[in-house]
């Protein structure tokens, strides 16, 4: 059998720059995981005893707190800051832009539209940067219906979203207001592993998504994959791989998510040849 990599795959330009931040501060912890791959984050702590805080109350006094890439709440970095904790920012530059559109915009009258998952800590960072009340989180059109929107809107979306999602909120916001800014905060890293896995799926027999299975970029990976290729696995490292998915298989496609780290996917592809070559 043969296996074939996506042309795009793996970790984005913020998860590498996150990584190495944090790598030049040994002895910090992160605030939330730094990523979403929790053999990475050994990896860190193994080589560079670096911890994680999940909330405030996990952070000590000295600690230096490390900023995941997704960002965190505007008041939870502020009291971060007045607990005079040394605080290093590594959250993704692509992240820290809608937060500031969100408070640039609201901070001008402008409601404020966020397409995403409220759940998602992106997204509650993001929205936490609203400037009063006027601002809201919306998965879908209908959604908007209910809300109390001003004539003046400007809307963002959540870097992780598919482009056409985006575009069916922005098209339902311009028929009902007089003005719409619309601010494409949406990630091309994310485009061009989905472009990439979505070509290879439509030759392979298998395809097996390698990432966390928290991570919302790798789940979509994960489903853009099953839309050209049935038989697709997503899983986190090679311990995951069962033998019979590759039996009567020709060609086997893989693809990574954004904060999967190469070591894991050379590790999956060493054990898919290690099983396929008995
Ligand atoms: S996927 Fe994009 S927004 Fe997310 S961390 Fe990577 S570069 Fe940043």
């Amino acid at each position: 059998m043969k296996i074939k990599l996506a042309s795009s795959y793996g970790f984005c330009y913020g998860v590498k720059r996150a990584i190495d931040i944090a790598e030049k501060h040994k002895e910090s912890v992160t605030y939330g995981p730094l990523i979403h791959n929790k053999d990475e984050i050994k990896r860190l702590k193994d080589n560079y005893d670096i911890g994680l805080a999940e909330g405030i109350d996990d952070v000590k006094p000295k600690d230096t707190v490390v900023i995941r890439t997704h960002g965190i709440p505007k008041n939870e970095l502020e009291m971060l800051k007045e607990q005079k904790n040394k605080v290093i920012d590594a959250t993704c530059p692509y992240v820290t832009k809608p937060q500031n559109i969100v408070q640039e915009m609201s901070s001008k009258g402008y409601s404020v539209v966020i397409f995403g998952d409220k759940n998602h800590p992106e997204i509650k960072g993001v929205f936490s940067y609203a400037e009063g009340t006027d601002a809201f989180i919306v998965l879908n059109k209908d959604e908007l219906q209910s809300l109390p929107l001003r004539s003046k809107v400007a809307v963002v979306a959540q870097t992780t979203r598919k482009p056409e999602d985006f575009l069916t909120i922005v098209n339902a916001l311009i028929l009902d207001h007089k003005e719409v800014r619309v601010f494409n905060t949406i990630c091309n890293a994310t485009f061009e592993n989905q472009d990439a896995a979505a070509d290879l799926a439509k030759e392979a027999d298998i395809m097996i998504v390698i990432g966390g299975k928290h991570s919302s970029n790798t789940k979509q990976l994960h489903s853009i994959a099953s839309h050209g290729c049935k038989e697709s696995y997503l899983i986190e490292n090679e311990s995951e791989i069962d033998a019979s998915w590759f039996e009567n298989k020709k060609l086997c496609g893989v693809s990574a998510g954004a904060s999967t780290p190469d070591w894991i996917v050379q590790n999956v592809i060493n054990k898919i040849q290690e099983l396929t070559s008995i």
